[in-house]
């Protein structure tokens, strides 16, 4: 069923054992907490776009495993249009809260467990299969608030999992018995996991047979006994104390979290992978594309706002006319549609396997590798327009002080059609978005750091193909009947598999 913002509001304010870690203490309620509020309300737009006017087609999504409309964060892709869908619910839930909202993670999940275990029922390995489409029932029912966890601790960068000091750098299996398993490790970097209900976590890495204790995915409800949460701190956060309503970007942000799983026990019919080594790497292939094709929506989407907060302050100033600020503001445009054209050529671009759709996965890591350079672009040209105020401009507290008011009230003000609490108020904006964690630092990070796409532009390339193409049109010898080499992702499937 469909569940509204309010409904999920009310789940997660209800949840009680989970052990979340704010700067040091316990939270008890995440939606009280000033702290995390503004992810939680992030979050909550996820649900909400699934019933207002003008996102509820983008919202909702048709799905045959229960019958019933769902919501497009639950969904498993049918089609090139239900990518493309995706690319333009993130630009659109981007323009709502001008943060990252935390849910796409999740998603992005789902559809690697389907494909994956779709992959390992081809090779004689069924259960894996079974299991998480009935788990899939249950998250699409229930329209549960998922998190996905990927990125492990990862200790000594050169070492593999098991030759690790600390043997659960990686989260490891650490006993298997016929009810389920019990894993230790943890994971970090996860976007909005104190804002979910239930954490889906994959292998952050190809595995080799030495670590095939390694090579596990699975899921848990956030208030599994072992499971603890320390969220991240970010530049400015401490602001969501102050409780004021122009500094703080009070409404909405994101977060991130160490999750940490302390011998932590699953229940087999949740366990979705379990030493199958040979798979890990597929599975860490297919989930990086799919992520990587998201951003060209959500970053387009927050650039959107970044532009319209430079735009507007450029009037502000009175300077909208002058042909440098227009032709920044030009740039910034081709930037941001530059990153949101190759998420859709990613989703257009897309590749069946079995009943569902993979992205285009030269597209996506294209897609997210300008978006590592894009953002920091856009900064810098908007952090030209706005002005030294982004920098300098003074508190809401002082804008709300008796004795000061008169004088912020006069010396802020720029062209008379706006008040110094507007300039105030859009500059706030613009620090917090354009020089926020979403833009300035996930962009880089986040779905894999900039080399990792660049191994896979190798990868995926066709250099052999190129080669010969040019060979021919020179007048050379061209030993090529012009065949392309098969697809890619085929190859590593069987190649990893074969390696068994
Ligand atoms: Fe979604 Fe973008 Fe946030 Fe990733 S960074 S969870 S794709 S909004
Ligand atoms: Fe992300």
């Amino acid at each position: 069923v469909l569940r509204t913002g309010e409904q999920y509001l009310e789940s997660i304010s209800h949840r009680s054992k989970a052990e979340i870690f704010v700067m040091g203490k316990e939270v008890d309620d995440v939606t009280r907490n000033p702290f995390l509020k503004p992810s939680v309300m992030a979050f909550k737009a996820t649900y909400d776009a699934a019933w207002e006017e003008d996102s509820k087609d983008l919202g909702r999504a048709w799905s045959p495993f229960i019958n019933e409309e769902v919501n497009r964060f639950t969904h498993i892709h049918r089609s090139p249009e239900d990518l493309a869908a995706k690319v333009k619910l993130l630009r659109k839930i981007s323009h709502k809260v001008g943060a990252c909202f935390q849910r796409c993670v999740g998603f992005d999940a789902l559809n690697t467990l389907y494909i994956t275990t779709s992959i390992m029922a081809e090779k004689g390995r069924k259960d894996y299969y079974q299991r998480f489409v009935e788990y899939l029932k249950h998250v699409q029912k229930e329209d549960i608030a998922l998190a996905g966890a990927m990125t492990d601790a990862k200790g000594i960068r050169t070492l593999k999992p098991h030759e690790q000091p600390h043997p659960d750098v990686y989260v490891k299996v650490n006993e298997v018995t016929k009810d389920g398993i019990y894993v230790s490790g943890a994971k970090a970097n996860i976007t909005g996991v104190a804002a979910s209900e239930e954490i889906i976590v994959l292998p952050t890495r190809a595995m080799t047979k030495e670590d095939k204790d390694y090579a596990v995915a699975f899921s848990v409800p956030l208030d599994t006994e072992g499971v603890k949460i320390v969220v991240g701190r970010q530049l400015n956060d401490a602001r969501r104390f102050e409780e004021g309503d122009i500094d703080g970007l009070p409404y909405f942000y994101n977060h991130e979290g160490l999750v940490i799983f302390d011998n932590v026990f699953v229940p087999m019919e949740r366990v979705f992978m379990l030493g199958d080594w040979e798979f890990s790497g597929v599975l860490v292939e297919i989930f990086s594309a799919y992520h990587r094709q998201g951003y060209g929506g959500c970053k387009a989407g927050l650039a959107d706002v970044i532009i319209g907060s430079a735009s507007n302050l450029a009037k502000q100033n009175g300077v909208e006319k002058a042909s440098h600020i227009q032709d920044k503001l030009t740039e910034a445009v081709f930037l941001t549609e530059t990153m949101y054209a190759a998420g859709i050529a990613a989703s257009l671009n897309a590749v069946k396997v079995g009943d569902a759709w993979w992205v285009n996965p030269m597209h996506a890591n294209v897609t997210k590798h300008l978006v590592t350079r894009f953002p920091s672009e856009i900064t810098k040209i908007t952090t030209d327009i706005a002005g030294g105020m982004l920098g300098t401009a003074p508190s809401e507290w002082d804008l709300k002080n008796p004795k000061l008011r008169g004088y912020i009230e006069k010396y802020m003000q720029g062209m008379m059609d706006y008040s110094a609490e507007d300039r105030l108020r859009m500059t706030r904006l613009l620090e917090n978005t354009s020089l926020g964690v979403a833009f300035m630092i996930e962009s880089v990070h986040g779905a894999g750091s900039p080399a990792a796409q660049r191994i896979m532009f190798n990868r995926l390339y066709d250099f052999k193909y190129a080669e010969e193409v040019a060979k021919r049109l020179a007048g050379m010898k061209s030993e090529a009947n012009f065949t392309k080499k098969p697809e890619p992702w085929r190859e590593t499937d069987t190649e990893r598999v074969s390696e068994s």
